[in-house]
């Protein structure tokens, strides 16, 4: 499942080369900024994060005692279940397994529109913080037209492209809650 899932991750990934280039005028990403690992809830279903983990088993031992550390603390906050957390993969400001990261890390930046019969459209936190897409946006509207897709990870999951490759994702929980208490 996983050699598929990495072939459907190259389609993909291909798509989101496309979005980015289209978007490229207002995005402002940069290495060192980590926002988007910094404060969210990470969805990732069953397949991701089996992929995760692989990743995570290729790493040094002591990046992975800096991970295991990370979840330990996360952990002992004992927080509700939803709520917005530092990514335990997240060290010194770089993703630790940026190769086997999830579909959501994936479309990290891109403004996407996530119903098309309200025009509601995703953007990234930072655009309130005079980051990506802040030139275009006044805090309540968007002025460009955002891509056309909904590429929150239950639209990626059930789309035709997913279905092509015939890959079961399973049930879809926040990161922290993969790992036992
Ligand atoms: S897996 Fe990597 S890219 Fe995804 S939230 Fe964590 S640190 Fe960020
Ligand atoms: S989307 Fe915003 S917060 Fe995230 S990496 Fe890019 S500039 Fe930083």
């Amino acid at each position: 499942m996983l050699k598929k899932y990495e072939k459907f991750l190259k389609e993909f990934d291909k798509k989101l080369k496309k979005y980015f280039s289209q978007q490229a005028e207002y995005i402002c990403c940069k290495e060192g900024c980590a926002g988007c690992c910094e404060v969210g809830d990470y969805p990732f279903s069953q397949l991701e994060m089996m992929y995760l983990m692989q990743g995570f088993r290729t790493l040094p031992s002591e990046t992975q005692e800096i991970i295991r550390n990370n979840m330990e603390h996360l952990k002992k906050r004992k927080i509700p279940s939803h709520f917005f957390y530092q990514c335990p993969f997240l060290i010194n400001k770089k993703c630790s397994v940026y190769k086997y990261r999830g579909i959501t890390c994936r479309t990290f930046g891109l403004a996407y529109l996530i119903d098309k019969k309200n025009k509601k459209v995703k953007l990234p936190e930072c655009a309130k913080e005079g980051m990506n897409f802040s030139k275009i946006y006044d805090g309540k509207e968007i002025k460009i037209n955002p891509i056309k897709e909904n590429l929150d990870l239950p639209s990626v999951i059930s789309s035709k492209l997913a279905k092509n490759h015939k890959l079961e994702f399973g049930e879809i929980r926040s990161l922290i809650n993969w790992f036992p208490d």
